[in-house]
């Protein structure tokens, strides 16, 4: 018997997914560079030459080696890499035994929901909203309840009474990821460490851990800010999902990893749990050739300066033209406030424009769109007219 759950999931394509077929088709009827493509955060600037080049060098070396298993959790030596890179980049003071390589952040955040939560079904996992849309989906996999909490809309950091109010004896874990998808916004260490002090009190109020997983595929797509403040240094129960999909733009090759933090309570039976969790979900061992890579790789990225250019050139143009954009921080998106109530009909009124933006239903919250900044400048500057056309559509 088919399941029904899974049939729903694979027959319904997200909002995201749906409006990129649709571009396509808008492309063949007017013309590539007449459609502006907002939809998705696929990396618009190649990866790093140096990546190529590692790999080819690889190529060369030993076939067997280079395209067999690797241990479950991830190669050691490459482990130990990571481990001594977050040592000296963020004082983390783990070892490679505390990190496990997965095939990007989507499956680091399905194991380790899956590794924290109880299964029983009574589970809570907060997150806070806007999110991006699979958080649900992997909540669910692990057989446990998303509890969405509100932003403060002047902020977009989450509003802290409506974070308390959802934390309940049945709440496990809550998702952070900052810089954000959808907002661009960044959590500064005074929002971390507020967030972390809520936790803290309920924690010894309800005498289990809530766990953090920082999601973090843009912590190095940061604009304002010089220093990513990073979780294991504000929280003890703290479990990263990295991954080298966007950083390096490589989200084909699935490459990612987890970090247990080292102070975690009981943190070898998490990361226990973690490999547990791998293995349940059938993630044998991460991509072997993508994993040798990264030791060559820690701290290098694509050229950002590309999404902080059309970030800024989006924030200050279509702020020009009336619009309400939330300030963005890092990442490659700018969120922006609907002209209408209904996002949906938004979104659908600015295709006959041909802009590409997607509803913010989808992200846990309605009125506003998310505009991707990871196209090319042109693009960028060939839509102002288009957004100008749709503002004065609505005035
Ligand atoms: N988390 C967030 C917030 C994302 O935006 C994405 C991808 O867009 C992912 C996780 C998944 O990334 P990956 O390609 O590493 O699976």
């Amino acid at each position: 018997m088919i399941n029904e759950k899974m049939l729903s999931l694979g027959q319904k394509r997200s909002a995201i997914r749906e409006l990129f077929e649709q571009g396509k088709i808008l492309k063949e009827k007017y013309g590539k560079d007449n459609v502006f493509d907002f939809s998705i955060g696929n990396p618009s600037i190649p990866c790093p030459a140096k990546i190529n080049d590692i790999i080819r060098n690889l190529l060369n070396g030993s076939s067997i080696e280079l395209h067999g298993y690797t241990s479950a959790q991830g190669d050691k030596k490459v482990r130990d890499a990571i481990a001594s890179y977050l040592n000296k980049t963020y004082d983390v003071n783990t070892d490679g035994d505390l990190i496990y390589l997965t095939s990007g952040a989507a499956a680091g955040l399905s194991i380790t929901l899956k590794a924290i939560t109880s299964g029983s079904g009574d589970d809570e996992v907060i997150v806070f909203a806007p999110f991006f849309p699979e958080y649900k989906v992997f909540i669910d996999n692990a057989n446990a309840k998303t509890i969405a909490v509100k932003p403060d809309y002047k902020t977009f950091y989450p509003d802290l009474n409506d974070f308390k109010n959802k934390i309940t004896k049945n709440t496990s874990a809550i998702i952070i990821n900052s810089p954000n998808n959808p907002t661009g916004v960044y959590y500064k260490k005074e929002v971390l460490e507020s967030i972390c002090k809520v936790l803290e009190e309920k924690q010894y109020e309800f005498e289990h851990p809530i766990y953090i997983i920082s999601d973090e595929p843009y912590r190095e797509l940061l604009y304002t800010y010089t220093k990513y403040d990073f979780i294991t240094n504000f929280y003890k129960n703290s479990i990263v999902t990295y991954s080298f999909s966007k950083s390096l733009s490589l989200p084909g090759e699935r490459i990612g990893y987890i970090l247990v933090n080292p102070n975690c309570e009981s943190a070898n039976e998490v990361y226990a749990s973690v490999c547990g969790a791998g293995r349940s979900l059938g993630y044998v061992c991460a991509n072997s050739l993508f994993q040798y890579m990264i030791p060559e790789c820690l701290g290098l990225t694509s050229d950002i300066s590309i999404y902080l250019n059309n970030s800024y050139t989006l924030y200050e143009e279509l702020s020009k033209i009336g619009y309400e954009v939330v300030k963005p921080d890092g990442a490659f998106y700018l969120f922006v406030k609907a002209l209408i109530d209904d996002d949906n009909e938004f979104s659908k009124k600015a295709l006959d424009y041909n802009l590409l933006i997607v509803p913010s239903e989808s992200f846990g919250i309605s009125g506003y769109v998310r505009v991707a900044s990871c196209v090319t400048e042109k693009q960028v500057r060939d839509s102002i007219p288009k957004f100008k056309e749709l503002y004065k559509y609505y005035m």
